[in-house]
């Protein structure tokens, strides 16, 4: 019997994973030098945490929870992103109120699976605790800037928009509900059923264009906005342009889940169509760690799917070669010689494979150059009789002979100026 993966879900394969690979480990790099710390929380969570961050009346909450009953009977379900099981390990682990976290890992929705949009997929996200500062938003936005620079996506657009704070939300809330209960019959359903649970912000969210027509002229929260969240805004503006990070100013902009507060932004892409052109989004929720039952405390961060990067990046033709530099070519005779020799070169972090297979020096040559090695170490009877091996440049096909006490020394001597080079 052969068994098949899940519906909505995928293999993540070479060659397409060597970009994974690079993705994750240049995101990790940058994290490092913003001093960020790595955070691992389960897959699987008390359903309910998820409906009282996210929001009762999401569209995650209501049709895209991977949700099930487990043995005893209790509601779980896989997460469907990081922030709400970060916030409920912060507060249960009592961390530092000052801490910037990272964290990697599958998130799940139990959606209809489509072309860019599987029921797991991946997820590399950042959460910033305790510090209200705007210059801690602009921070977290040149991080998101410099890590889809550093993972190799070049075009993309930054949306910003800066939500109420507490002291300027209710005059705001006030004027769009009286405003999109004058136009209430030409709403979509979803939307009246927003309006109705409370939900009113993410009516702006709504991408039907009856909806749209509505919304366009909707009061905007920027004339809603008080003395200290204006500041906030113009200070924002004004970093990030002398960070010569280009934005657009969004009024829409509101995010789709329940927890937003102040600045909000979204990094987007054009190269693979409406439904799936965020690469990166977040923004600050000051209120959410003191609604889940921790102190009040402010905070912030993104996330960024890793699948649409890798995408994107495909769309792109980028292809990402493994770069092996060492292949060794031997006989059956001079496998064990030839064996420890591999491992020594590993030893030594030079980077090498070989056959063990006895496969005639031809096609050994040939898996070589399949590889892309850089150099071919030769052991074969005349090599073991005179004490050295033979050592091929596989870009100028010069080959010469290396004794076999010096080897890696000029294996390394070897990488080190095809570096420079
Ligand atoms: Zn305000
Ligand atoms: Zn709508």
């Amino acid at each position: 019997m052969k068994f098949q993966r899940l519906r909505g879900t995928k293999d993540i394969l070479p060659p397409e994973s060597l970009l994974w690979e690079k993705v994750i480990i240049n995101t990790f790099n940058i994290l490092k030098n913003y001093g960020i710390k790595l955070i691992i929380t389960p897959t699987i969570e008390d359903r309910n945490l998820f409906i009282r961050s996210i929001g009762e009346g999401t569209d995650i909450v209501i049709k895209e929870m991977y949700e099930f009953k487990d043995k005893k009977g209790r509601d779980i379900a896989l997460r469907p992103e990081g922030t709400a099981s970060i916030v409920r390990a912060y507060i249960e682990n009592s961390l530092p109120e000052k801490i910037d976290l990272c964290y990697l890992g599958p998130m799940f929705r139990y959606e209809k699976p489509q072309k860019g949009r599987n029921r797991e997929f991946y997820q590399i996200g950042v959460e910033s605790f305790g510090v209200a500062s705007i210059y801690k938003d602009v921070e977290i936005i040149k991080l998101a800037y410099d890590i889809l620079k550093a993972v190799g996506i070049n075009d993309f657009t930054l949306r910003i928009n800066m939500l109420n704070c507490k002291e300027c939300n209710t005059d705001y809330i006030k004027s769009l509900t009286k405003y999109l209960n004058k136009n209430i019959n030409t709403l979509c359903d979803n939307c009246r059923g927003k309006i109705e649970r409370n939900a009113i912000l993410r009516v702006l969210d709504c991408k039907e264009d009856k909806c749209r027509s509505i919304t366009a002229n909707a009061p905007l929260i920027k004339d809603f906005l008080c003395k200290k969240c204006m500041w906030n805004l113009d200070l924002a503006k004004d970093l990030l342009n002398n960070l010569k990070i280009p934005f657009k100013e969004d009024f829409h902009l509101v995010r789709g889940l329940d927890y937003y507060t102040g600045l909000v932004f979204e990094f987007i892409t054009d190269k693979l169509g409406p439904q799936q052109n965020t690469l990166l989004a977040g923004g600050r929720y000051d209120n959410l760690v003191k609604e889940m039952g921790g102190k009040d405390i402010p905070a912030t961060g993104f996330a960024m799917g890793i699948d649409r990067i890798v995408e994107v990046l495909a769309a792109e033709g980028i292809q990402e070669e493994q770069k092996l530099n060492i292949y060794i070519v031997s006989d059956s005779e001079r496998m064990q010689k030839a064996f420890l020799l591999l491992l020594k070169l590993r030893e030594n972090n030079i980077s090498a494979v070989m056959n063990f297979d006895n496969k005639s020096f031809k096609s050994q040559m040939r898996e070589a150059d399949d590889k892309k090695v850089k150099f071919v170490l030769i052991l074969g009877e005349e090599e073991e009789k005179g004490n050295f091996v033979s050592m091929k440049d596989m870009k100028t096909g010069e080959q010469k002979k290396v004794g076999n006490e010096i080897v890696i020394e000029e294996v390394k001597n070897l990488l080190a100026q095809d570096v420079i080079k």
